[in-house]
């Protein structure tokens, strides 16, 4: 592989098990992308902590991690090709962090609507903790940690991004051209609603269709799913703008000839929900069956899941040493230790000289 390829960051935090929304958002554009970039997925069990820092949660990283991993090799992210690695076991990310937290100001942060969103679904109410205002700013550490040119993820973190952007070139405008300004990329779906219909759909949100559900679980949900609440008899007119059934239909059912078919009829109330439903949850189940497949292939074989990490978090570790290196020259923190440890080791010397002698 060559050397000269472009690079993609981007990840999730394991807080459960991956849903179809990551997959529209984020997941879909990195498989493809998997050849002519050179990728990292990251596992931010870091930002997990911003919302999540009890124990009982620390517990569950874990198993909810080897179910990450199982969910980026079911649909087709190839450790062959794709570092994947755990965050937290890459030191040099709290340094750079630490160095990223003072280019960007507490206002910039506080304005994200990301934020407060995130708070308001953690139920923190004002209480902000710190790290979560430095929620993007760590975000920036592992983007440019490897110097990233392209970040595909969904619309929600698309603010993010452009956090990343104005810290690169406020590093670069400070202390020398080290970083690129990396590109958002976002998913074909840029935000896929949950089963709810109110919000996206969300891990944390019990609204979303995870990637492992099996057939019954996922025909039970298209099931429970919100419709138009106008129309309570099969004979009434509906609407299929916004109705969710029909947002899933149109990226998720292949036979567009049914689904613009189910469209008409839905509109001129002569189909009833069941009919439209059952179709989904078949095209639904269709869409995951392969994915299924080499989740369950993946999951039989012993220590996989542990040595891809492994390996992954070990080259992630190569990059992040030599990025961090000129990081700190580049800013001059470097030369004043060196300094230190130069002197200290002459005098050092002196002395077990003038002892010896
Ligand atoms: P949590 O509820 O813990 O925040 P989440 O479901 O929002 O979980 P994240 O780990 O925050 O998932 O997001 C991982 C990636 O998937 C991000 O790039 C995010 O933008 C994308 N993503 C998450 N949910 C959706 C969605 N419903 N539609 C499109 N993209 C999504
Ligand atoms: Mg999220």
């Amino acid at each position: 592989m060559s050397e000269t390829r472009k690079r993609i960051l981007t990840g999730d935090r394991p807080t459960g098990k991956l849903h179809l929304g990551h997959y529209v958002g984020s997941l879909k554009n990195r498989v493809a992308l998997q050849d002519e970039y050179e990728c990292f997925f990251l596992i931010a069990d870091l930002h997990t902590l911003t919302t999540r820092p009890e124990k009982e949660h620390i517990k569950e990283l874990g198993s909810n991690i080897r179910d990450m991993v199982l969910d980026y090799l079911a649909v087709g992210i190839d450790p062959e090709k794709s570092v994947i690695y755990l965050q937290s076991a890459v030191q040099e990310v709290y340094e750079l962090n630490l160095f990223f937290e003072m280019l960007v100001t507490v206002p910039r942060l506080s304005r994200l609507p990301s934020i407060k969103e995130m708070a308001r679904a953690a139920k923190l109410g004002e209480a902000v903790p710190f790290g979560l205002l430095g929620y993007p700013v760590l975000q920036a550490a592992d983007i440019l940690l490897p110097k990233a040119h392209l970040v595909p993820v969904g619309k929600d973190n698309e603010a993010h991004v452009e956090i990343t952007r104005e810290i690169a070139r406020r590093f670069n405008n400070l202390y020398g051209e080290v970083f690129p300004i990396p590109e958002v990329m976002i998913g074909e779906v840029p935000t896929l609603v949950g089963i709810d219909g109110q919000a996206k759909m969300s891990k944390s949100l019990n609204n979303a269709i995870f990637l492992s559900d099996d057939a019954k679980t996922v025909r039970k949900k298209v099931f429970q799913m919100y419709t138009d609440p106008n129309r309570i008899r099969a004979d009434i007119p509906g609407r299929v703008e916004g109705n969710p059934v029909f947002i899933y239909h149109d990226i998720f059912n292949p036979n567009k000839e049914e689904v613009e078919d189910l469209k008409e009829r839905y509109r001129k109330g002569k189909v009833g929900d069941v009919e439209v439903k059952e179709k989904l949850a078949r095209a639904l189940n269709a869409f995951l069956d392969p994915i299924r497949e080499r989740r369950e292939y993946f999951a039989g074989q012993k220590g996989l899941v542990e040595e891809i990490l492994y390996s992954g978090t070990l080259r992630m570790r190569e990059e992040a040493r030599a990025t961090m290196k000129e990081v700190r020259s580049a800013m001059g923190m470097a030369s004043v230790w060196n300094r230190i440890r130069r002197k200290a080791e002459e005098r050092r010397k002196r002395q077990e000289k003038e002892a010896a002698g």
